[in-house]
């Protein structure tokens, strides 16, 4: 049904798991700002900002973004007054250390979390996800070429384009790092969570909507 919640959640999960689709979903059924900083990243990559600049070199690794860059792009979207609807923090934190600063930013907004959704699959999976994962460059819209192919063959279903690409942190030599700077950093974030009583595991290795039907639940 969904409707009007004021909620604060964080969605987690390793890269591959489902973060961006359930977002999609949540952000369409609940109607609350959605804060990627992947998405941020890579829009800024997009126009060349500064920012752009000094994320693109981490993350054609498959690294992570130093703390104070991805902190001061957090803070600064949390303080906008499109914040009062609730909010879906989507791939961060990504660090103890950003865990933290994302508690102080939330005291002197006067905001805290509410849910913490982690979705969970196994790492050989998320390796074939990720590997024939595919995005709109009109959109951003995310795919999967045998899991979650668009509807129309080479026709965006969300904006109607035509131009896809591969990201570049997708490849195969860059997919290994990834997850591996990702499994150690997030151990400790979700130990945090879980001891704040916030923690809540759903199991993502299922489709789609299926996963949405658990987040759904948990959201309400
Ligand atoms: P995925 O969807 O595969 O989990 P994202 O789109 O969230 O990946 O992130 C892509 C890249 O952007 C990361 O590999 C990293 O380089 C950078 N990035 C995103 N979020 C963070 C963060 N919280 N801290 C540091 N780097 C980040
Ligand atoms: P994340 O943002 O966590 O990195 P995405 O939402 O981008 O993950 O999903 C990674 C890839 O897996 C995409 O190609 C997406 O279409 C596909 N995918 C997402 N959820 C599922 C699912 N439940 N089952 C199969 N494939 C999925
Ligand atoms: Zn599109």
């Amino acid at each position: 049904m969904g409707g009007i919640i004021k909620m604060n959640i964080i969605l987690m999960g390793l890269p591959g798991a489902g973060k961006g689709t359930q977002a999609e979903k949540i952000i369409a059924e609940y109607n609350i700002p959605h804060i990627s900083t992947g998405d941020m990243f890579r829009a800024a990559m997009a126009n060349e900002t500064a920012l752009g600049l000094k994320a693109k070199s981490y993350m054609d690794q498959g690294a992570l973004v130093p703390d104070e860059v991805t902190n001061g792009i957090v803070k600064e979207r949390l303080a906008e007054s499109d914040t009062e609807k609730g909010f879906l923090l989507d791939g961060f934190p990504r660090t103890l250390e950003q865990a933290q600063a994302l508690d102080q930013m939330l005291t002197e907004l006067g905001k805290k979390i509410d849910a913490v959704i982690d979705i969970h699959v196994p790492e050989d999976i998320l390796v074939d996800r990720l590997a024939g994962r595919y995005m709109c460059r009109e959109c951003g819209a995310t795919y999967h070429k045998i899991f979650n192919p668009t509807t129309v063959e080479g026709t965006c279903d969300r904006c109607g384009g035509h131009d896809f690409y591969q990201r570049e942190d997708d490849k195969p030599e860059t997919v290994k790092n990834r997850l591996a700077i990702n499994i150690k950093n997030s151990e400790p974030i979700l130990a945090y969570y879980k001891e704040e009583g916030l923690l809540q595991s759903i199991d993502g290795n299922r489709e789609i909507d299926t996963v949405f039907e658990d987040v759904k639940k948990i959201i309400e």
